[in-house]
């Protein structure tokens, strides 16, 4: 295909504005899927993407279109992820495309991740066509929300095309825009030695890795001996092609192109996404500039509930590590918890995730930790730690200062819940650095300690604004607090999986919240139980569990037999959800739910 007969785009937007809904309608409409094979959602492969109705991984699909020009064009769609969590793969996917189709709910208008979504867009140098979709709703104001794109993203909306990616209105138009306000890949010399861009690399199971590739200059096919310029690994190619969606072979990939290859690569974690491929034999001279790998910035640990399902786990996590490079994990012991894996995410998504997945593909149920992040710990002889888990903390009398990540948070909302939000920040140690108006909604910037928003940040901002903002957030580097180890102890003994790292400010506040929580979570036993909360040596705040009263007892054992036996079975139950420590037995769920504050 001639480069000027090529369209090469992604679709931005901000969660459920109908960013996959319009892949589909793509795809039908240009009969790349017989109607029979046509299912919601092509591109959203995984099951958890499918229920949660996010796309977590890139996804390509080719599309042939022809044109009222009365040309047929090539059609490469880049769906790329739409939360936060994954930001930095939609910027590196970006680079692979020339533009972009900007969604926007029309009923809606402009949200968070819009716009991190398209600022990134802008910064690849993308052509935008912006898509106002959802007209087919009464609530639709496609006038108000052409506007609020002109006036927060600065670019014209006057030409928006106004469609239903669920009827169908308006999709013929779209084909037309990408063909004709698109612009095509910019030179690129077959001739050339081969230069391609990894643009990302999945798992299958029956093949292995697959690589998803955009081919700058040179060919690329079937035999070729080709070589990752960054990890120096050099494989056979078995195959290249193309999605349609379903992988469809073709005989060669050529300069602008984007398709699939595999290569017999045996982990997702051999491959390095923004990686150059070149051949082997004849190899370009310069590679393209790199990305930086992504970091887990949030922690917890995970533990298995059985113990003995220990193995299972380990065998697991070694399985889902070796296909999501972003994912880390190094084993811990707990002295409440046991055996289990200290891991590190991308975000809080990307922890339920790998959670979800373990427990629902290996059947393994967990306790979790509370998230946490690094924290740059400066000793007195001035060297630098980096803690990942508060049970690691040591002896402040060594330590000089602490530091803790700082994020860029983007909340928009409408005007009646600006109050709630802006309480919600400042009570999270938030230093606001930005308020505007637009058509009717806020937006706030603020600068927040991560660890104040890995927790239940979300959550609780959903819950003030019924679920009227969006967040979006970016990491903007580290600065010194005061921040103290609040451990819990129960019963007089420290509880290593509740220790956290808090403000000192806050630390009263968080350990009376803390006690009360608990003393709601852990039964009664037959003695009286003291839950405290303390920085050093010094408790901060207590509660105490009072002892269960013997009639108590004598009434569960009274009574018929089924009844007694129905008891029996439910304390068994519930026995296998509780942990035992020391005398004391914990319930598994206040692991997490302790740490809620409301
Ligand atoms: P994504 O998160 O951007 O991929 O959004 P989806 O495509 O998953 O769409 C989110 C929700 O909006 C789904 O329930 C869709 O059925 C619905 N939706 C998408 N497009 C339209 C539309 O044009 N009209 C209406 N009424 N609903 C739509
Ligand atoms: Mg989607």
């Amino acid at each position: 295909t001639p480069l000027s007969r090529i369209r090469n785009f992604s679709i931005v937007a901000h969660i459920d504005h109908g960013k996959s809904t319009l892949a589909d309608r793509l795809i039908q409409l240009t009969g790349t899927v017989a109607e029979r094979d046509m299912k919601e959602q092509m591109l959203d492969a995984m099951d958890i993407e499918r229920e949660r109705g996010i796309t977590i991984k890139a996804n390509t699909v080719r599309i042939d279109y022809p044109a009222k020009d009365g040309h047929t064009y090539v059609l490469n769609l880049i769906d790329t992820p739409g939360h936060v969590d994954f930001g930095y793969e939609v910027s590196r996917s970006m680079q692979a495309v020339e533009g972009s189709l900007l969604v926007v709910d029309a009923t809606q208008g402009v949200e968070a991740q819009t716009l991190a979504n398209v600022y990134t867009a802008i910064e690849a140098d993308h052509e935008i066509v912006p898509v106002l979709n959802k007209v087919d709703l009464p609530a639709a104001e496609p006038d108000r929300v052409r506007e609020q794109i002109e006036d927060v993203i600065g670019i014209d909306a006057s030409e928006a095309c106004l469609i239903s990616a669920k009827t169908g209105v308006g999709i013929p138009d779209v084909l037309e825009a990408i063909v004709n306000r698109l612009p095509p890949p910019p030179e690129g010399d077959p001739d050339k030695p081969l230069k391609a861009m990894l643009v990302d690399s999945k798992y299958d199971q029956y093949l292995g890795v697959i690589c998803i590739v955009r081919i700058i200059d040179g060919t690329l096919k079937k035999g070729d001996r080709i070589r990752m310029m960054k990890t120096g690994g050099t494989y056979d190619v078995d195959d290249v092609g193309v999605y349609r969606p379903a992988m469809t072979h073709v005989k060669s990939l050529g300069a602008g192109e984007i398709g699939y290859l595999n290569a017999s690569i045996k982990q997702v974690r051999d491959t390095r996404v923004g990686d150059t491929i070149t051949h082997e034999k004849r190899p370009c001279e310069t590679p393209l500039p790199g990305f930086k790998p992504s970091v887990p910035v949030v922690f917890c640990g995970l533990f298995p509930v059985d113990a003995n399902d220990f193995e299972d786990m380990r065998d697991a996590i070694e399985k889902l590590a070796l296909n999501d490079a972003s994912f880390t994990y190094e084993m811990e012991t707990s002295a409440a918890l046991g055996f289990g894996f200290r891991c590190g995410f991308l975000g809080l998504l990307h922890l339920e995730v790998i959670r979800d997945r373990l427990e629902r593909e290996y059947d393994i149920e967990l306790i979790t930790t509370a998230p946490s992040v690094i924290y740059h710990l400066f000793r007195k002889d001035g060297e630098r730690v980096d803690l990942h888990n508060p049970a690691d903390m040591p002896d402040m009398t060594y330590v000089s200062h602490i530091e803790e990540p700082r994020i860029k948070a983007t909340v928009m909302v409408p005007d009646e819940y600006l109050g709630d939000v802006l309480k919600l920040c400042q009570e999270r140690r938030g230093i606001q650095l930005d308020l505007t108006y637009v058509g009717g909604r806020a937006m706030t910037v603020y600068d927040l300690p991560l660890n104040e928003v890995v927790f239940d940040f979300y959550d609780r901002l959903k819950s003030v604004t019924k679920g009227y903002a969006s967040f979006d957030y970016e990491m903007i580097g580290y600065r010194e607090d005061n921040l103290v180890k609040m451990s819990i102890l129960v019963n007089d003994e420290p509880v290593d999986a509740l220790a956290m790292m808090v403000h000192r400010d806050r630390a009263e506040m968080r350990g009376r919240a803390m006690c009360e929580k608990l003393k709601e979570l852990i039964p009664r036993h037959m003695f009286k139980i003291p839950i405290q909360a303390a920085i050093g040596g010094k408790v901060i705040a207590r509660e105490t569990l009072s002892a269960m009263r013997k009639d108590v007892t004598a009434k569960c054992y009274g009574g018929d037999a089924t009844r007694k036996k129905k008891l029996l079975e439910k304390q068994k139950a519930g026995k296998k959800k509780m942990r035992q420590f020391g005398k004391v037995e914990i319930p598994q769920e206040a692991f997490i739910s302790a740490l809620k504050m409301d």
